[in-house]
């Protein structure tokens, strides 16, 4: 796809900052430090739009970018951050959940997790109660390049087999580009493109 345009719109964490104008939009998820922002960055093509976290865990907040005129990123907190305390964690669930049960002009989830490990308890918890509520999920398997070539096709059998199986297992890498062109045809047959 052709990034005509791709602006950050808004940090928001109420419901009614949330941009209004029903544009379709991608939400994407994941355990702090699985590469989110460096996907994002890398998918805009733009260095910094998502900030790579210094501090993971710390946004704590959705971020919106509007992308062509035509659809959205929702970058959700990552999750699983062990030094935040409890209150904060149940903050985050609630806004976490409250955005996915409510979000009318989402299309589809973007589950990201690490391709090097099984996926965590957490991650198999939270896919399962997005597919439980209906989301549709695809699930992103972050760092390719850190495994050997021959590895990719055996860390995404593990991961289908530790997630119940979700359709949509693409293996990316924001580092060397591999998979980016393939998850942006993903997101073109989604909009049905
Ligand atoms: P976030 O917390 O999920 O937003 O994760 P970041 O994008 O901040 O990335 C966390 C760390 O993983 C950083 O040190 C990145 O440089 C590194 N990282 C992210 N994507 C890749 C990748 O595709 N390959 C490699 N080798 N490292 C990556």
């Amino acid at each position: 796809m052709k990034i005509k345009s791709a602006e950050f719109e808004i940090s928001a964490v109420r419901p009614v900052q949330w941009p209004s104008d029903g544009l379709v939009e991608f939400a994407f998820v994941g355990r702090s430090n699985v590469g989110k922002s460096s996907l994002l960055n890398k998918l805009l093509g733009r260095k910094s739009l998502a900030r790579v976290s210094q501090k993971p865990g710390k946004t704590q907040q959705i971020n919106f970018f509007r992308i062509n005129d035509r659809f959205r990123f929702a970058d959700l907190p990552g999750y699983g951050y062990a030094a935040v305390s409890k209150s904060e964690r149940a903050k985050f669930a609630k806004m976490l959940e409250t955005y996915l049960t409510t979000r009318e002009p989402l299309l589809r989830v973007f589950q990201l997790v690490d391709i090097r490990h099984s996926p965590m308890p957490m991650d198999v918890e939270t896919y399962r109660w997005m597919k439980s509520i209906g989301l549709e999920v695809s699930v992103i398997a972050t760092k390719s390049d850190k495994v050997g070539r021959s590895q990719i096709a055996k860390a995404v059998r593990e991961i289908r087999i530790a997630m119940d199986g979700p359709e949509f297992i693409i293996p990316v890498s924001s580092e060397k580009g591999e998979g980016i062109l393939e998850l942006w045809s993903h997101i073109e047959d989604l909009m049905g493109a």
